[in-house]
């Protein structure tokens, strides 16, 4: 065994890792660096702990570390990068719940004030952080309906909740024992409680629960950290808190809505939204092919779709001919695009396109009105004008990527159907879109047949 001292030398390093690997991850160029780091940093702050402590039972270290070895391997090989958004949601949901029993074990043994307050808060919000990602997978994967569910007297239901939460807390911290039956109480209205804040929130609100929620595992994490006085804990769980109410924010800000705003007022429920009626017109990839040839300037515009028909190495391959034909070439990106956050970058990067072609939804607004041809590759939500012109639509005020700016749209998607808020899209009517139906990369592989016959 190790020392105090080594210990927390030992602690530093690792959270100095941390930072590091944070700072990095903040720009794609050096993300992957920033990923190697951090997981430098956790395998540090790994090895101390288990040199640091009297191990109780290696045998349940062991077998611990086997079962999620085989489900993390099996997970990144076996889960389609289309799942990745609900991986990430199961994740960040067994974050809490690994918290929540921290937390709970901190129980047994001789426990004080301090100890009991941070065990409760630890297991209170790691229990809310439980159920509200199981909520937020159901959505994700559209297992449940994607729309917020609202009822009529929800705000006191979950109100009465909270109130029965915070009694059985102090109740219990008044007389704190093992087996004391506001433990199970508090156990049971935390997982409640995380279920019932979620379900009102829907439709294109999901970003900012996806990010609350990661914030919520790290500060669960940094609670259990005090209780059970580890150091490392309580840094590693701080910084994924403030990291996640950073992304919160700035989700926030991409959809143009305060935090009190999304988490309270139902948005994403079914409203009585303007329909959209119209000629809709229909061009095949030769044609599309003999417009991008004659463009100068072409802005590629990813959402969900891409992801699903897994296109962005064929849409990079087009961005070269392209590029190489002397067309000006950029993608971009909408915050909020795709399931999760960063989703469309992560998927660019994979098909190494280049960074710097990657431009920002403020960036390329401004620029949109002299682009040749939009092409938007299965996004809809991030692209609807309704946006900016339907006061009845629940993304009203939502900052979009103006692509119904662009001399020519080509959308290319399968159907008609709407995207993640459920939303008719008006620009699939305009006079300047054509639509490219089928599957995306099924429709950028037929233009870039085109493109080399
Ligand atoms: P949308 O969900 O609005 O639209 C995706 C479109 O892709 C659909 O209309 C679908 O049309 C099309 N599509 C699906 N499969 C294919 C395919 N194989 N080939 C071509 N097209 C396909 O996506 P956006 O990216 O525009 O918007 C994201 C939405 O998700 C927003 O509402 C956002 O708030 C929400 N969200 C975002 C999260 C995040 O963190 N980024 C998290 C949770 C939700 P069709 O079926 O006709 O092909």
């Amino acid at each position: 065994m190790l020392g105090n001292v080594y210990i927390n030398a030992a602690y530093i390093f690792a959270a100095a890792f941390f930072v590091l690997g944070l700072k990095l991850l903040g720009k794609p160029s050096t993300a992957r660096k920033g990923n190697l780091l951090s997981a430098i940093g956790m395998l540090i702050a790994i090895v101390a702990t288990l040199l640091s402590y009297d191990i109780v039972s290696w045998n349940w270290i062991l077998v611990g570390a086997a079962i999620g070895m085989v489900v993390g391997v099996a997970a990144s090989r076996l889960i389609a990068m289309t799942a990745m958004p609900e991986m990430v949601a199961v994740f960040n949901g067994l974050g809490g719940g690994a918290s929540l029993l921290v937390g709970w074990v901190a129980l047994f043994g001789s426990v004080d004030l301090f100890i009991s307050i941070t065990a409760m808060i630890s297991m209170v919000i790691g229990g809310m952080t439980f159920s509200g990602s199981a909520i937020a997978w159901g959505k994700l994967s559209e297992t449940i309906t994607s729309r917020a569910l609202v009822f009529a007297g929800q705000r006191f239901v979950n109100s009465a909740i909270l109130i029965a939460l915070v009694v059985c807390v102090v109740m219990f911290v008044l007389e704190p024992a093992s087996d004391s039956p506001y433990l199970y109480a508090v156990i049971g209205l935390a997982l409640l409680l995380g279920i019932m804040a979620v379900i009102p929130i829907g439709g294109a609100d999901m970003p900012v629960v996806i990010s609350l929620l990661n914030s919520y595992s790290g500060l669960a994490a940094c609670a259990a950290g005090f209780a059970i006085n580890n150091v490392i804990l309580i840094v590693s769980g701080s910084l994924v808190g403030a990291a996640g109410f950073i992304l919160t924010n700035i989700m926030c800000k991409a959809m143009n809505r305060s935090l009190p705003n999304v988490l309270f007022s139902g948005f994403g429920a079914a409203k009585a939204t303007t329909k959209v009626d119209g000629e809709v017109n229909p061009i095949s990839a030769e044609d599309a092919t003999l417009i991008l040839e004659a463009a100068s300037s072409v802005a590629f515009v990813p959402g969900y779709g891409m992801a699903v028909a897994q296109a962005q190495h064929v849409l990079c391959e087009l961005g070269e001919l392209l590029e190489d034909h002397g067309t000006e070439v950029s993608y971009a990106i909408h915050p909020v695009a795709g399931r999760m956050p960063g989703h469309m970058n992560v998927l660019l990067a994979e098909a190494n396109v280049s960074y710097d072609q990657l431009i920002e939804m403020n960036d390329i607004n401004p620029r949109l009105e002299s682009i040749d041809v939009a092409v938007v590759i299965g996004a809809n939500d991030v692209v609807n004008p309704a946006a900016r012109t339907d006061e009845n639509s629940p993304i009203y005020g939502m900052p979009i990527i103006n692509v119904d700016q662009a001399k020519t749209v080509f959308v290319l998607k399968r159907t008609m159907a709407s995207g993640f808020a459920g939303i008719d899209n008006p620009l699939f009517f305009g006079a300047n879109t054509r639509m490219l139906f089928g599957d995306a990369k099924a429709s950028i592989s037929a233009m870039i047949s085109e493109f080399k016959g």
